[in-house]
């Protein structure tokens, strides 16, 4: 039988592929500490949960229109207004099965084969996988840790070329924690409109900060709307990832195109799900602020622990939940390091080149676990390390 050159060039997640791995450990009886996971482990909070069940009693078991319940964009427009500090409607909202279909839809919808789009690099796996799912050309841009995993403009700017259709970038940064600044955003802007580029902004962490870091979105320079699609969503902020809820902000005519994919391809997000999320966005935000204190927690500890390992360095993150730190020093490549870690250490991590080729010499570490199991993961990679080092010298 005969598959399409296209389906050949979707890539997998190396998280999904690591689970899978250690899953299979975990059957035969090691113990395994799970950092590969880039969900929250928290449980949804109650009155979200509790919102989703009565519409369910009360029948919303039915289709909903393809962009969404209208209340639900509604609720979205007022967050994204909110939280952007700009105006969006309801009608330039979209409502999908996650945050990861706007990727799906938008590339698809606005990349053309042999087009190019650039992408941040380590980034988040999706991004060059669609692209080069509908013939076109991911292009990396190198985030460097000595650049706090910004986006340095004059590189930036160096990629761009008559075929540049999209940038996409991510802030807070999967797999890096690094932040894009106002100053970075209003630099991208500048180029995007220049060179009539569409800008893809992941803003999934949007409210995953630390300390006094700011969020700042590329749509709420004046006009970057014209040309952007900011995407949310429930998954990480509400710790909702199995209720499948995200949320965009894009032009009005882009908007249609999304209904249209939509419906030719899931239909409709589940109907239910979409009233938790309203009371997700209006309710109280509690439950989320503890979520944050906690990571907070969890962060000191990781990254602290991780800098005491002989071999390894590791930068504060200033958002999303996942340390990327740098593991050359132990004479590894990441790949070594991250099955050394599973199959020795039962510790699941992420070769940081499971986010492209820049991510050599790094590890992911998702610290969405219990300072507990940190510490004892910690205490794991240490030994591991320590012995090979043993060995290494006789
Ligand atoms: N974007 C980034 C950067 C992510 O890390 C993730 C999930 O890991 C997503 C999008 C997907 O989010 P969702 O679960 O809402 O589809």
């Amino acid at each position: 039988m005969q598959y399409t050159e296209r389906i050949q060039k979707l890539e997998s997640e190396g998280a999904y592929v690591v689970l899978a791995k250690a899953k299979e450990l975990e059957r035969k009886g090691k113990s395994i500490i799970h950092l590969q996971i880039g969900e929250p482990d928290f449980d949804t909070p109650k009155n979200i949960i509790d919102a989703a069940i009565k519409a369910m009693q009360s029948g919303q078991t039915h289709y909903a229109p393809s962009a969404g319940v209208p209340e639900a964009r509604e609720a979205a427009a007022e967050y994204l207004s909110k939280t952007r500090g700009i105006t969006i409607t309801p009608e330039q909202t979209v409502i999908m099965p996650g945050a990861k279909p706007f990727i799906y839809c938008g590339v698809t919808a606005l990349v053309n084969e042999g087009d190019e789009v650039i992408v941040p690099n380590p980034g988040y796996p999706p991004y060059r996988s669609v692209v080069k799912f509908v013939g076109g050309k991911p292009v990396s841009l190198h985030l460097r840790e000595e650049s706090d995993f910004r986006f340095k403009i004059d590189e930036f700017r160096s990629l761009i070329t008559p075929k540049t259709k999209m940038v996409i970038i991510n802030s807070p940064g999967n797999p890096t924690g690094g932040i894009l600044q106002m100053e970075d955003l209003e630099a991208i802007y500048f180029e995007a409109k220049k060179h009539d580029l569409w800008v893809l902004s992941d803003e999934i962490y949007s409210r995953m900060l630390y300390g006094d870091q700011k969020f700042y979105s590329i749509a709420s320079i004046p006009g970057a709307m014209e040309r952007t699609i900011c995407m949310d969503g429930m998954s990480k902020t509400y710790a909702m990832t199995g209720w499948r809820l995200g949320f965009a902000a894009m032009p009005k005519k882009l908007a249609e195109y999304f209904f249209t994919l939509a419906i030719n391809n899931f239909s409709t997000t589940t109907t239910f799900s979409q009233w938790g999320m309203i009371e997700g966005l209006r309710g109280p935000q509690d439950a989320v602020d503890k979520m944050i204190a906690e990571f907070t927690k969890r962060r000191e500890v990781i990254i602290n622990g991780l800098n005491a390992i002989e071999g390894i360095t590791c930068k504060k993150p200033l958002g999303a939940f996942y340390a990327f730190p740098n593991i050359t020093g132990t004479g590894l490549t990441s790949q070594e390091f991250a099955d050394l870690m599973l199959e020795e250490g039962g510790v699941a991590c992420l070769s940081g080149t499971a986010f492209g080729e820049y991510g050599e010499g790094y590890i992911r570490f998702s610290y969405a676990n219990s300072i507990e199991n940190i510490n004892e993961a910690l205490k794991r990679i240490s030994n591991v390390l320590a012995k090979r080092k043993a060995s290494v010298a006789k």
